[in-house]
């Protein structure tokens, strides 16, 4: 036997028991974001390296460490997106849709190439959401607004919103040389890719998760502590807004993200359902951005989110059933009947567009296919044998209910049919 062909470590198969679920999450996810005004943008996967160099920044473990960068057959160094912000700005710019206020959405893989474990993979997917033209604190009430609407409809009820102000480029000049001063002050403790950070990229020091400089960042100064008043301003009226909507959230003054583009506004919503990677959201406003890769200066602010970190969530809770059997299973007694078995599943699929019908194809005994029948999960069996073709009738079966077969004609299955529907349509709005 040839050696089987394993999957890529970290890129995992969604087999088809989950993939209801995961279509669950999106579509609610569609569904607010039609609800807000806000529309899909499909970008793609690959773009220029040089891209996520210049926006993600230079010195990030994303673009340190954990890109997927190859060589194209004429030479360019293209990447596999590790997030959609950068593609979303990028796309926007080149189709010159800054000209008016922007509220984008975008839903797919992104490639990290982190250590596999649990709630992180190579692949995994994100949604994506991004507002151009805006620099309101509304606009960022809006999101998180829209996130709680999203946690609520999908019954998540366990994740907290983490909130900070980076302040905008002025505050960030001035908080800068305070934090550069602070480590240079404590250079001994540092470790090697801090001592490295120090010169390049000061902030990204805040966001080491190495244990040993935990106290010297919790002492560390703050960038919410050095707000000019136009950023203080903005990060009130938000903290305002989120109150008279009822969102409750907690200021984490460490919060700094992992990506050097943010101004003003930082957000995470977290768990501690899922074990040490509990950020299902993240998201943040970045002014200077969309400038600094050559567009016309926008106002800008976006969130993404983890689609397997919420996915676990829900089946943690298990609010969700998975249930995605056919309604109806449809048999041909023997071979004579496949063809009009065949026709007659198609007719009823044009009259019941909303239930699932399986047939049963290949041969093999009546026996066998009504074992089939019951191990789909269907409601209901309909037979068409020699008999029921004659006189243009359906034998029914009903699978989980304790009630005789029935030969009925085509009109009486049909009605059956319509009262299914009626309940599954109840069940599905409960
Ligand atoms: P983390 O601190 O968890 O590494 P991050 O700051 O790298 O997150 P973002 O780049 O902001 O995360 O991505 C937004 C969200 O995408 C995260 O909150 C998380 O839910 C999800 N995410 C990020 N990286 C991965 C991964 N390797 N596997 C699965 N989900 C991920
Ligand atoms: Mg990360």
């Amino acid at each position: 036997m040839k050696t089987k062909i394993q999957s890529i470590r970290g890129m995992n198969d969604i087999p088809p028991e989950l993939t209801p679920l995961w279509r669950r999450v999106e579509n609610q996810a569609r569904d607010i974001l039609d609800r807000y005004g806000y529309q899909e943008f499909r970008v793609p996967i690959v773009e220029r390296t040089e891209l996520f160099v210049r926006s993600i920044g230079e010195v990030t473990d994303i673009v340190e460490k954990e890109m997927y960068t190859f060589e194209d057959r004429n030479g360019d160094s293209l990447s596999l997106r590790p997030e959609a912000t950068a593609s979303m700005v990028r796309a926007a710019i080149q189709k010159n849709m800054l000209d008016q206020t922007r509220r984008l959405w975008c839903i797919g893989p992104m490639f990290r190439h982190e250590r596999p474990q649990r709630g992180r993979a190579r692949q995994f997917h994100q949604l994506d959401v991004e507002v151009f033209g805006l620099s309101g604190p509304d606009i960022d009430a809006e999101l998180i607004v829209l996130l709680a609407r999203l946690w609520q409809e999908l019954g998540i009820d366990n994740v907290r919103l983490d909130l900070n102000s980076l302040g905008n480029s002025k505050t960030q000049t001035i908080y800068r040389d305070i934090l550069v001063q602070y480590f240079q002050d404590n250079k001994s403790v540092l470790d090697e890719d801090s001592l490295r950070r120090l010169t390049t990229n000061p902030l990204r020091i805040l966001d080491s998760k190495n244990i040993q400089l935990k106290e010297l960042i919790d002492e560390a100064p703050k960038p919410i502590d050095c707000l000019d008043d136009a950023s203080k301003a903005h990060f009130d009226e938000l903290l305002e807004l989120l109150t008279v909507s009822n969102i409750q959230y907690h200021i984490n003054p460490k919060l700094v993200r992992g990506l050097d583009y943010y101004t003003l506004t930082v957000f995470e919503w977290v768990t501690h359902e899922l074990g040490a990677q509990g950020t299902v959201c993240g998201g943040g406003r970045y002014n200077n951005l969309i400038e600094d890769i050559g567009g016309r200066p926008t106002p800008a602010i976006g969130f993404a989110m983890g689609l397997e970190r919420i996915v676990e969530l829900i089946q943690q809770q298990g609010s969700f059933s998975l249930n995605n059997n056919p309604h109806v299973y449809i048999i041909a007694m023997d071979n004579e009947n496949r063809a009009i078995a065949f026709k007659t599943a198609e007719t009823l699929r044009s009259a019941h567009p909303k239930l699932r019908f399986l047939i049963d194809t290949g041969d093999g005994k009546f026996k066998r296919k009504l074992k089939a029948a019951d191990k789909s999960g269907a409601l209901l069996a309909f037979i068409l044998g020699t008999d029921e073709v004659a006189k243009n009738m359906i034998s029914v079966k009903f699978l989980r209910e304790d009630r005789p077969q029935e030969t009925i004609t085509i009109d009486a299955a049909s009605r059956i049919l319509i009262e299914l529907c009626v309940q599954t349509r109840d069940a599905s709005t409960a």
